[in-house]
C-alpha cells in the first residue's frame, strides 16, 4: 500500500535503479512521453559558463523557439524556463498586480496544479471550467484568460473554442495565455495552427513532452510581457540556466513532426483487445492509449508493477505530485521504438491480472 505521493516516487525511482544497476538502460522504456531528452554537441560544453551560456543559448533559442511556436521575430521574443510549471509562476507574479482574477478554459478538468497553485501562492482569485460559455462570459479586461490547448490526459480543445476565446479575450483586452505544454505538437496532429499565429499574447510549452528535450517550459509571446516575465523570472530563480538552455535548442532543432505522425498511426492501429478483456475500458490517444476505467490506486500499483516486471516507466508510478493518476502509455517516446506493441499489452495484462490477483 502506497500512502503518499512522495513514497510512490520513492518506490519508482528505487525499481528503476534496481533495473539499471541489474540489467542496465536498455531494459527499461519509457513510455511516458516525455523524454528528458539532453542533447549537447561536442562544442557545446565549452561555452556552459555561467554567463557565456545564456549569452549564446538565450539568443539561438529565441530564434529556433519562436520557429517552433509559429512567432514572429518582430513582435514576439522567446525565452527558456526550468519548468513549464516555473514560466507559469513567472507569468502569474509579473502579472499579479493589473489582474484581478485568472479564469481558465481546458477541454476536460481537472487543471494541471501548477495554475491553480501559482494563483493560490499569490492570492489571485482562480475560476476553472470546461464550459465555454461560462469562460467567454467572464473575460474582460482585469482578467488574465489561460487556456490549455491539450490536457495531461492529451484531450484537445476544439479550434473553434480556442478561435473564440482567444478573439474575445482581444476584443476585451483581456492578456491571453495558452498553456500548450503538450498541445503545441500534439494540436499540430490535427492541424491546428499554433497558438501565436491565432494571436495569443503568451504561450508556454513543455521542450520534454512530445519531443526529446530536457524538462523545461519555453514560453514565447509579446515581447514587452516577456520581458517582464523573464525578469520577474530572474529573481526568483525560475529561468533555465546555459546547460539545460543548450539541451533545449538542440531538442528544438532536431524535432521532427513525422515522428509524431508514425506514433499517431501506430496508435490508431494497435489491438487494444485483450486489454477490454480484462473488463478494462480504454480511450485512444493522439499518440497512445489510456485505460480509463482504473481507480487512481489500481493504476499506481499497475503502473509499479509494470515498471517492475516489464521495466515500462508510466506517468502514474512515476509523475510529479498532484499530476494525473490515468494510466496512459505513449507511443511517441523514444523507447517505444524498441517494443513491440504485443510486449506492451502483454505487460499490462500480466501485471494487471497480479495486483488483482486474476
Ligand atoms: C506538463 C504540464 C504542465 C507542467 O509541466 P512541468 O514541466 O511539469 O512543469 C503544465 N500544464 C500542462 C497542461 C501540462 O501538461
Amino acid at each position: 500500500m502506497i500512502n503518499s505521493e512522495l513514497e510512490r516516487i520513492r518506490r519508482a525511482r528505487e525499481i528503476i535503479l534496481n533495473i539499471l544497476k541489474k540489467k542496465g538502460r536498455k531494459y527499461l522504456y519509457d513510455l511516458t512521453g516525455m523524454s528528458g531528452g539532453f542533447k549537447l554537441k561536442r562544442d557545446d560544453r565549452d561555452i556552459l559558463d555561467t554567463y557565456i551560456g545564456p549569452a549564446v543559448f538565450s539568443e539561438r533559442l529565441d530564434k529556433v523557439g519562436l520557429k517552433h511556436l509559429g512567432g514572429d521575430p518582430n513582435i514576439h521574443r522567446a525565452v527558456g524556463f526550468n519548468r513549464t510549471s516555473s514560466a507559469i509562476l513567472s507569468t502569474l507574479m509579473a502579472l499579479s498586480k493589473e489582474i484581478e482574477e485568472v479564469i481558465h478554459y481546458l477541454p476536460e478538468r481537472p487543471s494541471h496544479p501548477s495554475i491553480p497553485r501559482s494563483c493560490k501562492l499569490l492570492d489571485i482569485p482562480y475560476f476553472e471550467s470546461d464550459n465555454i460559455n461560462h469562460i467567454i462570459e467572464r473575460i474582460d479586461r482585469n482578467t488574465l484568460t489561460v487556456v490549455t490547448g491539450a490536457t495531461m490526459d492529451h484531450k484537445i480543445i476544439d479550434l473553434k473554442h480556442l478561435r473564440e476565446i482567444l478573439n474575445t479575450c482581444r476584443e476585451r483586452k483581456s492578456i491571453s495565455f495558452v498553456d500548450d505544454a503538450s498541445g503545441a505538437r500534439l494540436r499540430l496532429l490535427y492541424n491546428q495552427p499554433p497558438a501565436l499565429k491565432l494571436n495569443a499574447n503568451l504561450v508556454v510549452t513543455s521542450t520534454d513532452k512530445l519531443m526529446e528535450g530536457p524538462r523545461a517550459g519555453l514560453l514565447a509571446g509579446d515581447r514587452e510581457l516577456i520581458d517582464n516575465i523573464y525578469e520577474e523570472g530572474l529573481k526568483y530563480g525560475l529561468e533555465a540556466q546555459g546547460a539545460i538552455l543548450a539541451a533545449m535548442v538542440n531538442a528544438l532543432e532536431d524535432f521532427k513532426m513525422e515522428r509524431l505522425r508514425e506514433a499517431f498511426e501506430r496508435a490508431r492501429k494497435i489491438d487494444l483487445t485483450p486489454i477490454h478483456l480484462l473488463g478494462i475500458e480504454t480511450e485512444r490517444t493522439p499518440t497512445g492509449f489510456a485505460l480509463v476505467s482504473l481507480s487512481e490506486e489500481e493504476s499506481v500499483n499497475l503502473a509499479l508493477k509494470l515498471l517492475e516486471k516489464y521495466g515500462i516507466i508510466t506517468i502514474p508510478a512515476v509523475g510529479m505530485p498532484g499530476a494525473s493518476k490515468t494510466f496512459r502509455i505513449d507511443l511517441c517516446s523514444k523507447d517505444a521504438y524498441r517494443i513491440s506493441d504485443q510486449y506492451i499489452i502483454n505487460g499490462i495484462v500480466d501485471s494487471y491480472r497480479e495486483i488483482t490477483s486474476q
